[in-house]
């Protein structure tokens, strides 16, 4: 190489583009850089526009990512991406779809389920190219990534880190440290040295936040929808920040 510095990345993490997330596109590039990241990852629930405007405040720092719930209940990121691919479709779809755009598949938290974890950790890391091993949000249980990392060194598979940050502080609670890539191809080569890094673990508090969150902007979204006769709820664009934001 040429001696480039290596680059702190975090490859998951929130805007309020997610239900259950508060950072707004620009408090994440601005606590990215606060936080001393130099790339960032905005991998929201099943969209992508918070990435794409996070995107535009910091062409350099920011990764367009997406956060995808598969049918079998599976989560898979795609990294790299150019457009949304819907929830709910069969995780492999998912993969072959996040290919397609020339993306990379990055299996978050593996084992960090409720239920059926090792079934859903077994597809994930079938599908994957790297693994997320450290995941700040999952390390008040540190089973969840132990068992991440000692199953991606079984298969020999690339491992990083990531804050999955719903919520701004959250940012730079864990990270990778990678060798400088300047494209998808190079970071992918830079994978292989990727050293996870977590710094602080998020209290599973902030779990509690975030469902709250959700719950009080689906209740608004309710109260609105039935003014308007009860329809679908057109836009995920959250407006309900100012009212959740005070509790
Ligand atoms: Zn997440």
């Amino acid at each position: 190489m040429d001696g480039r510095a290596d680059l702190r990345v975090d490859l998951h993490s929130h805007t309020c583009w997610s239900p259950d997330a508060a950072t707004t596109p620009a408090d994440l590039v601005e606590r990215a850089a606060e936080a001393g990241l130099d790339r960032v990852a905005v991998t929201d629930h099943g969209e992508i526009a918070g990435a794409f405007e996070a995107r535009a405040l910091d062409p350099e720092r920011i990764i367009v990512g997406e956060e995808i719930r598969c049918r079998c209940g599976t989560e898979l990121i795609g990294l790299f991406l150019v457009e949304r691919i819907p929830m709910g479709l069969d995780a492999r779809e998912v993969a072959e779809r996040i290919a397609d755009q020339g993306g990379v598949v990055y299996a978050p938290h593996p084992y960090a389920y409720p239920r059926r974890a090792l079934a859903r950790a077994r597809r994930a890391l079938d599908l994957a190219e790297a693994v997320e091993v450290v995941n700040a949000r999952a390390a008040f249980f540190p089973p969840w990534n132990r068992m991440a990392g000692r199953r991606a060194g079984e298969l020999g598979m690339p491992t990083c880190a990531g804050s999955d940050a719903h919520f701004p502080h959250e940012l730079g609670h864990a990270f990778s440290v990678i060798p400088a890539f300047r494209s998808v191809a190079e970071f992918r080569e830079a994978l292989a040295g990727s050293r996870p890094v977590l710094r602080r673990a998020t209290g599973p508090w902030m779990h509690v936040a975030s469902m709250a969150l959700k719950a009080g902007r689906k209740v608004e979204a309710r109260v609105r929808a039935g003014g308007a006769g009860g329809g679908r709820r057109s836009a995920r664009r959250p407006g309900s920040l100012e009212v959740v934001e005070e509790t």
